[in-house]
C-alpha cells in the first residue's frame, strides 16, 4: 500500500532536483550571454558614454530575466510542493480508511458468527435434552441476549450505511425523555448479566426527538459502559437540565479513554488498539452513530475522565418547556 506514496516522493524529489539543476544552468547561460554581449559592446564603435548606457540597459534586462526565472521557479516549486502534500494527505487518509474497513470486516464477521453459533447451540440443547426449569430459563435468557447483540449490530450497520448516503430521516416528536430513559434502563436491567445501574433522573423533562434514534443512542452508551468496565462496577446515569438544555450523563469506572484517543473514537470504524490485541467485541460504529444522532438533534456529545478512573459521556439536547 505504501509503494505509490514512495514513488510519489521519489518523483517529487527528482522534479525538485531537476528544476534546481535546469534553473542553475539557465542562470549560468544567461550570465555567459551577458558577459559576451558586454564584451562585444565595449569592442563596438560606439562612444564610451553610449557604450556605458547600452551596457547598463543590457545588465538591467539580464537581471530582470534572472528574477523572472527565480520568481516563476518559486511559484512552480510551491505549487509542486503543495500538490505533493495534498496527494500524500489524501492517500494517507485512504490508507487509514482502508485499514479501518479491514478491521470492521474482521470484527463484523466474528461478531455475526459467534452469537449465531451460540443461539444454535442453545436451541439444539433445549431440543435434545430434558433440562430442568432453571437451566431452560438460563439458556433462553442467553439466547435472548445474543439475539439482542445481533439486533444492535444489524441496526448499527444499517444506520451507518444510511448516514453515509444521507438516507436516514428522523421522525421527531415531543415526548417525556425522563420516562423514556427510565424505561430503557429498566429493560437493560432485565438481562441478569448486565451491570447494575444507579440512576438519578429528574422527572418530566421533554425533548423533541426521534424515539428510535434516542433508544439507539442510549443503548450504545450503556453497552459501551458495560463492555469496557470490570464486571463488579456500577454504571451511573444522570439526567438533569439547565434553562434550555437536557443533560444526560453515563459514568463508568472502566478502563477509561486516553486523552489522545478522545476525538478519534467518534470516527467511523475506530476502535482503540488493534483487532489482534483487542479482546472486547465491537465494530467501531456505536459512537460514530451517537455523534451523528446528537448533532442531528442540535445536541452535543462529549467525553471526559471519571474519578478515580473510567469514562463519562455527556449528551446535551435542546429542552422543550413543558
Ligand atoms: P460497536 O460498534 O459494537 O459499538 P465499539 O464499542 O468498539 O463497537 P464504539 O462504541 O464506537 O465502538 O467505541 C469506539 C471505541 O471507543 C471502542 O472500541 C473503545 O475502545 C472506546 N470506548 C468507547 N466507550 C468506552 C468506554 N465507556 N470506556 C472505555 N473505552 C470506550
Ligand atoms: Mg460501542
Amino acid at each position: 500500500m505504501k509503494r505509490p506514496l514512495i514513488i510519489l516522493y521519489i518523483l517529487g524529489f527528482y522534479i525538485f532536483f531537476q528544476f534546481f539543476w535546469w534553473a542553475f544552468l539557465l542562470i549560468q547561460l544567461n550570465d555567459e550571454v551577458c558577459h559576451h554581449k558586454i564584451e562585444s559592446l565595449y569592442a563596438s564603435t560606439l562612444s564610451i558614454s553610449e557604450q556605458d548606457h547600452e551596457v547598463k540597459l543590457f545588465q538591467k534586462k539580464i537581471s530582470g530575466r534572472r528574477w523572472m526565472v527565480l520568481g516563476e521557479g518559486a511559484v512552480f516549486l510551491t505549487l509542486l510542493g503543495w500538490g505533493i502534500l495534498v496527494t500524500s494527505r489524501a492517500f494517507k487518509k485512504e490508507m487509514f480508511l482502508a485499514r479501518q474497513q479491514r478491521n470492521f470486516l474482521l470484527s463484523i464477521t466474528h461478531e455475526f458468527k459467534s452469537p449465531l453459533a451460540a443461539i444454535k447451540l442453545y436451541m439444539q440443547t433445549l431440543l435434545r435434552h430434558d433440562l430442568d426449569k432453571e437451566k431452560k430459563e438460563r439458556f433462553i435468557q442467553n439466547a435472548i441476549r445474543d439475539t439482542e447483540r445481533l439486533n444492535t449490530l444489524v441496526e448499527n450497520a444499517l444506520l451507518a450505511s444510511l448516514i453515509d448516503h444521507n438516507g436516514y430521516s428522523f421522525t421527531k416528536e415531543d415526548f417525556n425523555f425522563s420516562a423514556f430513559l427510565r424505561l430503557i434502563i429498566q429493560k437493560f436491567q432485565q438481562v441478569p448479566e448486565n451491570k447494575k445501574i444507579n440512576s438519578t433522573i429528574e422527572e418530566g423533562l421533554h425533548v423533541f426527538a426521534d424515539k428510535n434514534a434516542m433508544a439507539v443512542l442510549i443503548h450504545n452508551l450503556l453497552e459501551n459502559a458495560q463492555k469496557y468496565s470490570p464486571k463488579a462496577e456500577k454504571i451511573v446515569v444522570k439526567l438533569n437540565h439547565t434553562t434550555d438544555e437536557v443533560i444526560m450523563s453515563m459514568e463508568d469506572h472502566g478502563i477509561g479513554i486516553p486523552d489522545k484517543e478522545k476525538s478519534a473514537i467518534f470516527t467511523k470504524f475506530y476502535r482503540i488498539g488493534n483487532e489482534e490485541t483487542r479482546n472486547s467485541k465491537g465494530t467501531g460504529l456505536g459512537l460514530f452513530i451517537c455523534k451523528y444522532i446528537t448533532e442531528q438533534h442540535r445536541g452535543t456529545i462529549t467525553v471526559s475522565n471519571n474519578k478515580p478512573q473510567g469514562t463519562i459521556f455527556t449528551i446535551t439536547l435542546p429542552l422543550i418547556p413543558s
